[in-house]
């Protein structure tokens, strides 16, 4: 006899802890199942985010931020810090020590909110029932009228670079390395590679990123990845554009790795290579044959705007279906879904969905970037503001990026926000509230900032739109 519940929610990772904690909040008789184990082989929720993603990158990019600055900018400021040096034991220690107090408080909310856990594998059948294993092996037959799937995503492997204990690593091994490679290989320039090479680049390894495309950041607005990119370099980053990596060689302790660009083929050798070449849905072992979900052509699973799947009763939320893959529209998507099962009737608000970089500077943006306006034919004005121009930015001595707003050229609407700069990862939740609440250029620019913050370079870049910041001048102000 199956043990019933209202619903069962398959993975706790953002997505899947918080769908489970919401649905035993309204009520809802719920259980989460989750097969993640650490490195000690102990059970471990929170996911990808909390074990190997988001907030471990965030401890490592943090550390390694102040260890950037106190070598670099502090002579600036009048603060002599001679004899700096790195202990990266430590670090990783805190990273993990930080990992595991968030893993734990998962736990302690998932008990203090009723949430009955099963600490193990899930196969999902016909009739929302779940065959469910446990690590040691045993079985148990579960049975609810709803089932969340959010199994997550994993790391993309290519073929010429096989992942290898120590030498070939990806994003997880990137985030465990004992020591400070001397020349560190990074396979892709997109978020994940940036983010990991920043980190190791600012702790001393000469970092060369290969990155397939000829086009750097091609999701963000193009001006702002204009800017990042000279940033990067100028921290000795070594980004190639248009490098196609082709094959991988293990030399020693060495890596040799080929690639093609332009003027043909090359090779470079590293310490460590990480590959960052993107992730991809994980439903492995996952759907019976008569579980009725579907897949789409990119092995996402197939579900519509409310995240229902082809399988009555059955939902799919966060990395594991279609949309980008970051822990917040995961977790939106789970409270939805959840919410919608106890009867309410909420909706995940595509067009605000933040985005952030969290190199240095940071990145962070929100609804449509210039390029893509253009290619739909539509109309707008932008209003930007140079962090340089920024009282504050000046004080933390920090100048570098600015923010732009876009604003719809008829009704002032605001349409993206595209912010590089410091703490633009913290700023940017002041544009996607606007945006939620429908605002134009114009309540941004009615708004009052306090003063003397790095967020009154939204308001300036705001009242630009009509050419009416203070501290820019504009060609197009209107009386
Ligand atoms: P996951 O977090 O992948 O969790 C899925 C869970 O389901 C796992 O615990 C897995 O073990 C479990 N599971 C899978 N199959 C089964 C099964 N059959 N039975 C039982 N359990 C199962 N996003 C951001 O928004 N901000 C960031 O700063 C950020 N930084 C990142 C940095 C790195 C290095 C990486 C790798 C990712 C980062 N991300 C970031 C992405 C973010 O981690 C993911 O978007 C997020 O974790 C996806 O959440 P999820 O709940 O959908 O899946
Ligand atoms: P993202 O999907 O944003 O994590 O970024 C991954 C990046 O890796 C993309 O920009 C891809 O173009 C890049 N990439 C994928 N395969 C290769 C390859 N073989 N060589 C170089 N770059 C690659």
């Amino acid at each position: 006899m199956a043990t019933k519940f209202d619903v069962i929610v398959i993975g706790a990772g953002p997505a899947g802890y918080h769908a489970a904690i919401r649905a035993a909040q309204l009520g809802l008789k719920t259980a989460c199942i989750d097969k993640w184990l650490d490195s000690n082989d102990k059970p471990a929720y929170g996911g990808t985010c909390l074990n190997v993603g988001c907030i471990p990158s965030k401890a490592l990019l943090d550390a390694s931020h102040k260890f950037s600055e106190a070598k670099n900018d502090f002579a600036d400021i009048g603060i002599i810090s001679k004899g700096l040096e790195i202990d990266v034991p430590v670090m990783i220690a805190r990273k993990d020590t930080i990992v595991s107090n968030l893993t734990k408080g998962v736990a302690g909310l998932f008990k203090a909110n009723g949430v009955t856990t099963f600490e193990g594998t899930a196969i999902l059948h016909a009739g929302c029932s779940v065959e469910f294993t446990s690590h040691k092996g045993d079985k148990e037959s579960l049975q609810a009228d709803h089932i969340v799937i959010a199994t997550g995503s994993v790391p993309v492997e290519i073929p010429p670079c096989p992942i290898t204990d120590d030498l070939i690593v990806d994003s997880t091994g990137a985030l465990d390395l004992s020591a400070v490679p001397k020349r560190l290989g990074v396979i892709g320039a997109g978020v994940i590679g940036l983010e990991l090479g920043s980190v190791w680049n600012r702790l001393g390894s000469k970092v060369v990123v290969l990155e397939a495309l000829d086009e750097f950041l091609p999701l963000v607005d193009a001006q702002v990845a204009r800017e990042a990119l000279k940033q990067f370099k100028k921290q000795g980053m070594d980004i190639r554009l248009g490098a196609r990596v082709t094959g991988a060689e293990v030399k020693g302790k060495k890596v040799k790795v080929l690639y093609s660009d332009a003027e043909g083929e090359k090779s470079e050798t590293f310490d460590v290579l990480v590959v960052a070449v993107g992730r991809k849905p994980y439903t492995q072992d996952l759907l019976a044959p008569d579980s009725g979900v579907t897949l789409d052509e990119r092995g996402y699973i197939y579900v519509n705007d409310l995240c229902s799947t082809d399988a009555p009763g059955v939902y799919a939320v966060g990395d594991v279906v279609r949309g980008p893959m970051l822990a917040h529209k995961g977790m939106e998507e789970g409270l939805m879904v959840v919410e919608r099962i106890a009867g309410k009737k909420p909706l995940v608000n595509y067009d605000c969905v933040p985005a952030v970089v969290y190199t240095h500077p940071e990145i962070a943006w929100v609804g449509k970037s210039e390029q893509e306006l253009k290619a739909n034919g539509e109309q707008y004005v932008t209003g930007s503001f140079p962090m340089a121009a920024s009282g504050r930015a000046m004080a933390a001595n920090d100048t570098v990026g600015l923010i732009k707003v876009i604003a719809d050229a008829q009704t002032d609407r605001i349409l993206g926000v595209h912010m590089i700069g410091a703490h633009t990862s913290e700023l940017i939740a002041e544009a996607v509230i606007a945006m939620e609440f429908g605002a134009s250029a114009e309540d941004l620019g009615l708004t009052m900032f306090a003063h003397p913050t790095l967020s009154e370079g939204l308001h300036e870049a705001a009242l630009a739109v009509s050419g009416h910041a203070i501290h820019v001048v504009s060609k197009k102000r209107k009386k």
